[in-house]
């Protein structure tokens, strides 16, 4: 066997152990083994002064060529060991950590929609303080001073005869008193009552109510709007039920049931198999109202309606319970955005 034949044969062994070297301490005994003062390659050139001349020269080129490779095989595997180990390294196929934008919350967002839909209609929008009088959230609109919604069990009362609104009724006395006829008003915000929190109730919640007052305005205009307002925020082709009920501060009074969204009133789970869900309440202003914020209630009529906010998503996005509004639980949150 040539020289040459030797130095082919130890490249090819050199290459394949440095392939397999699985730390940096292995891969330093096979440089010391192979490339070292007293390695491999050192004791094939050692052999090299007992060649022909021109044998020696061919066979020292190809020694020195095949030190170079493997000095270099070396260093591409030491970088592969130490670059690991180097914290400012970036692997860019690695996947990305990203940044999740705020979203707006699912309640605002279902009273957002509620008041764009009614805005169209050319609805205004009023609030009110949170923080309310017992005149304008219970007697301007008609309560009864024995009326049971006064009662401690409903009502949270701050001191005096101030109290945390349990509607957001108390706006329209508030903005009638304020304005002349037309007034076509929407009212959305946070409302509270004394109630034991549960899947279906909840200590706040939101509302949004509406009214209108003019000359001659009648049910006929009440049911107009609620229908363009059910169609446009539920669907086409949905059938309204209004069915007798009773408000202090309306009257007549009435509740709204509209044909179910889910399963078009065939019966389903969400609509308890009724076909039909219970979506607010409205009627005609007493005229105890009007006259209470100075209206002739012989000239002017008016209707209004309520919705809870909640019940409105609830149904929309079919959720079990109202808790899950306030728990600030991000992954069901998200959902949302
Ligand atoms: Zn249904």
């Amino acid at each position: 066997m040539s020289l040459l034949d030797d130095v082919a044969q130890l490249e090819k062994e050199a290459l394949r152990e440095i392939e397999g070297a699985d730390s940096l301490e292995s891969l330093n005994e096979l440089q010391i083994k192979f490339l070292g003062r007293k390695g491999c390659l050192t004791a094939i050139l050692k052999t090299l002064g007992k060649l022909p001349v021109e044998e020696r020269k061919a066979a020292g080129a190809r020694a020195n060529q095949i030190r170079r490779t493997l000095e270099e095989c070396f260093q591409r595997a030491t970088e592969k060991f130490t670059v690991k180990k180097d914290k400012t390294f970036f692997d860019p196929t690695l996947p990305g950590t990203g940044y999740r934008p705020g979203v707006v919350h699912i309640i605002n967002r279902v009273m957002g929609e509620i008041c764009h839909t009614f805005y169209g209609m050319g609805f205004e929008i009023a609030r009110g303080p949170h923080v309310e009088t017992d005149y304008y959230n219970f007697e301007a609109l008609n309560f009864p001073p024995d009326h049971p919604a006064r009662d401690m069990q409903d009502t949270f009362f701050v001191e005096g005869d101030r109290l945390l609104r349990t509607h957001t009724t108390p706006v329209q006395p508030r903005e009638l008193e304020k304005r002349q006829p037309p007034v076509k008003i929407i009212t959305p915000g946070k409302t509270f009552r004394n109630e034991e929190i549960s899947t279906r109730a909840h200590v706040s919640f939101h509302q949004v109510d509406g009214f209108l007052v003019d000359e001659g305005v009648t049910m006929g205009d009440l049911k107009g709007a609620l229908v363009a307002f059910c169609r446009a925020f539920f669907g086409d082709e949905l059938k309204l039920k209004f069915r007798p009920s009773f408000f202090p501060f309306t009257e007549p009074s009435a509740e709204v049931d509209i044909s179910c969204f889910l399963c078009r009133g065939k019966g389903c789970q969400l609509c308890k198999y009724s076909g039909w869900l219970e979506i607010l309440g409205c009627g005609m202003i007493h005229p105890n109202v009007l006259e209470n914020c100075g209206y002739d209630s012989e000239k002017y009529t008016g209707y209004a309606f309520g919705m809870g906010v909640e019940r409105v998503a609830m149904l929309k996005y079919e959720i079990n319970d109202i808790r899950l509004f306030f728990n600030n639980n991000l992954r069901f949150l998200r959902q949302f955005a």
